[in-house]
């Protein structure tokens, strides 16, 4: 089968071609694993930073992806759940070892072993894949194969981000950053909780606007105080400031989620305008989110036709696959990127 690899991490500014066409063997699946022929891979940030070397892969070569839809061609013998030519997503979580105190409470994605696909285990930058039933999920019909792929990584951060909140209808929300994610964020905070106020904290003034279409009763600049005390914020921002600023605007007993995987160094310092009474006194909390579990995937994938979430894609062959990273890089953004097999 044709695969995209990459053979060692190196920097994407000198090697502009890290990943290398090659032809690997048609995985077969063990007993409890399908083989799934991938249709479409969503192209994703964290790619980056595994050819870069920030979450590097164990293992070269690898395929990477970890947004993957397709068919299921062969199912093991073991494996009951679904049957042949069922469309099926392959998530960031690969797999967990099912056993330990986060697997039996459904969260498996901090178990020791949770394995990343196209990290720890080969993804969809290829024509096929193996992985456990239990960690693959019906699409939903109402998507075509390009609209899901992106859905399955930052749709389904956003959804554990949200849940992680624990707001009820009604209460009032921030989200601090209006990216992608912040997009899909409010979408689906606007449906599930449609009593709740949304504030949002954004830089520019076309983010602001754009917060506001999408129905926030408020949009300001990063350390704007909001016209209300805010029950919890998201923050979806690859720096600090937004943390420290959105801290003030909590009610007591208020909590911050942050969802980034890493924080930038550049405005560090910004921490130390911490003030314990103003930012954290009052039993504030502070909560990170660190990617998926099986749950959130597969309660996002409903919610999201529930609400017709549909993104925007822009389409690449699985050879393009370098020059869809590097334009990712260089944030070239028209929309969410796939390889189409
Ligand atoms: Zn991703
Ligand atoms: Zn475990």
């Amino acid at each position: 089968m044709k695969a995209m690899v990459l053979n060692k991490i190196c920097n994407l500014g000198e090697n502009k071609e890290p990943l290398e066409l090659v032809n690997l063997p048609k995985p077969v699946p063990g007993e409890r694993e399908i083989l799934v022929r991938v249709s479409v891979c969503g192209v994703c940030h964290t790619e980056l930073d595994e050819i870069e070397g920030r979450t590097p892969p164990p293992r070269f070569p690898v395929v990477l992806g970890h947004q993957v839809v397709g068919r299921v061609e062969k199912c093991g013998s073991k494996a009951g759940k679904f049957k042949i030519g069922d469309r099926v997503g392959i998530a960031w979580i690969y797999s967990a070892c099912g056993n330990c105190k986060f697997c039996l409470e459904g969260n498996e994605n901090l178990c020791e072993y949770f394995k990343a696909t196209g990290r720890d285990a080969n993804g969809g930058y290829a024509e096929y894949l193996t992985v456990l039933e239990d960690f693959a999920f019906i699409i939903p019909d109402i998507f075509t194969d390009s609209e899901a792929a992106p859905l399955l990584c930052a749709g389904a951060i956003g959804y554990r981000s949200l849940r992680l909140t624990d707001i009820e209808d009604g209460q009032n929300l921030g989200l601090t950053g209006f990216g992608a994610s912040g997009h899909l964020v409010i979408k689906m905070a606007r449906h599930r909780y449609p009593n709740s106020k949304v504030f949002v904290f954004a830089r520019s003034e076309q983010e602001r606007k754009f917060a506001k279409e999408l129905g926030a009763v408020w949009a300001g600049d990063t350390e704007d105080e909001s016209p209300e005390k805010l029950d919890c914020v998201i923050d979806t921002t690859p720096v600090w400031k937004p943390i420290v600023e959105a801290l003030k605007n909590l009610k007591s007993g208020g909590r911050l989620v942050i969802n980034a995987i890493r924080k930038e160094e550049i405005d560090k310092e910004y921490l130390l305008k911490l003030d314990y009474p103003t930012h954290l006194w009052r039993e504030k909390e502070i909560k990170s989110v660190a990617n998926v579990a099986r749950r959130d995937v597969g309660e996002f994938l409903k919610l999201a036709a529930e609400i017709a979430i549909k993104p925007e894609v822009q389409e690449f062959s699985l050879e393009e696959a370098n020059k869809a990273l590097l334009e990712l890089k260089e944030r070239k953004i028209r929309g969410a990127k796939v390889l189409r097999l």
